[in-house]
């Protein structure tokens, strides 16, 4: 499928310190080697509705590591997937009587709209679940043969044939001392596991699977349901951890540098990709799980079901400066968890003006240790308010306006606020 357009990125003096990052996994932060190869996947939306803060600042976070490598002179490989036939969609086009495909197309398009408006690199590869059909199917078939995956038996209202990932068996079969096991990226315990499964699309309770959280890999067709040819599967499509797994997969180096998504992807999502992946090659699915926190609104949890969803959309639609709602975004370290406000929204607004207004008035010689402050500060876990004050302490010496102004130090510092944070002033 088709990815956005990226805008260019400045190439800046100097370099990016070794970049730390928060590893999930890890428990804590853990120093990127930087080997001159990274790769990265972040998983992508369900196109079903429009792009919400919460999915924008995700994008944003993983966006500010993939700035960060290139300053530092990786080359990155960058995958996003789009769920582009799932439940929700499914759903949500039932209820609205738009074709499922037309729904899905429209959205694919108002997120990339969205993502080339905030100024998200795109991904190398941009990958729908549909287009992937010819490899996850073998995958899928893969894992049966090897004993990793099995059929369940139809009940009433259910017909025969679903295939699930057999948890039990893959930590049995993954043996070695870097294998996968039940928790090894969530690292819960499995009470709390059981519960996140059934909240986040997980059906612990399906009669005949052999243990609650078996995950799903292949849906067999329902009367009315989308169908791909599954070969011994039969027809039906896939679940949504083997997607993003045989995709990862396809397009990237195993294990691949960093696994991101919001945090609600932990459990079971990437806990089960990493298993999957693990089942079909040896070889983990990735060196390290990075993980975004959540964004609400006044405080609230952001829901559709609550309907106090901010749409980056919408409001670029009422005249918004897109690189505002990124300064928005900036301002809260991108692992916790915070609230869309209008409060806020006004303060990045405001702090755009004042970088604006400081910029052309740049003092001579500010531009050197601006540059290195926000590298440290964002090789620091991506640690963007610490740039963003850095950038604000610079912007006040600036304004006092008691140095003699330089064209070539308004320069460099147009191009390291663009280059590092994504914002163009
Ligand atoms: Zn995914």
């Amino acid at each position: 499928m088709k990815s956005w357009i990226s805008r260019p990125v400045p190439e800046l003096p100097g370099t990016m310190p070794a970049l730390r990052l928060y590893d999930t996994v890890a428990g804590g932060v853990v120093t990127l080697e930087a080997n001159g190869e990274q790769s990265m996947y972040v998983c992508g939306i369900t196109p079903y509705d429009a792009t919400h803060m919460g999915h924008a600042a995700s994008y944003v976070a993983f966006d500010l590591l993939n700035r960060a490598w290139r300053d530092g002179g990786q080359h990155v490989s960058y995958v996003q997937n789009v769920t582009d036939v799932d439940d929700p969609l499914l759903e949500r086009a039932a209820e609205t009587g738009v074709d499922w495909r037309e729904l899905a197309a429209s959205q694919i398009e108002l997120f990339q709209t969205d993502m080339a408006a905030l100024n998200v690199l795109a991904p190398d590869h941009y990958i729908g679940a549909v287009e992937s059909m010819p490899l996850i199917v073998p995958a899928i078939e893969q894992l049966l043969q090897d004993g990793l995956a099995y059929r369940v038996t139809g009940t009433p209202g259910e017909p025969d044939g679903d295939v699930y990932y057999d948890v039990e068996a893959a930590v049995k079969h993954a043996v070695t001392v870097d294998a996968w096991t039940l928790g090894a990226v969530s690292g819960l315990p499995e009470s709390e596991m059981l519960e996140l499964f059934a909240e986040r699309g997980g059906d612990p309770g399906r009669a005949g699977k052999r243990q609650a959280l078996d995950p799903l890999l292949w849906r067999v067709a329902r009367d009315g349901e989308p169908r791909w040819d599954g070969g011994l599967l039969g027809e039906g499509r896939p679940g949504w951890h083997i997607e993003c797994t045989v995709i990862a997969q396809k397009y990237l180096p195993a294990p691949f540098t960093v696994q991101g998504g919001g945090s609600d992807l932990v459990f079971p999502h990437h806990e089960m990709g990493a298993g999957h992946a693990y089942s079909l090659s040896g070889v983990p699915l990735a060196e390290h799980f990075a993980h975004a926190g959540m964004v609400g609104l006044d405080g609230e949890k952001m829901s559709k079901s609550k309907g106090n969803l901010v749409l980056v959309s919408k409001l670029r639609a009422a005249g918004e400066e897109p690189a505002a709602i990124r300064l928005a975004i900036l301002a809260h370290h991108y692992r916790s968890d915070w609230s869309w406000t209008a409060e806020g929204f006004a303060e990045a607004k405001e702090r755009l003006e004042r970088w604006r207004a400081a910029l052309a008035v740049t003092p001579a010689g500010s531009a050197a240790a601006l540059i290195a402050a926000m590298r440290a500060a964002l090789s620091n876990d991506l640690d963007a308010p610490a740039a963003l004050a850095s950038v604000d302490s610079w912007a006040a010496l600036a304004l006092a306006g008691e140095e003699a102004a330089s064209a070539a130090d308004r320069s460099l510092v147009s191009d390291a606020v663009n280059s590092l944070l994504g914002v163009e002033l």
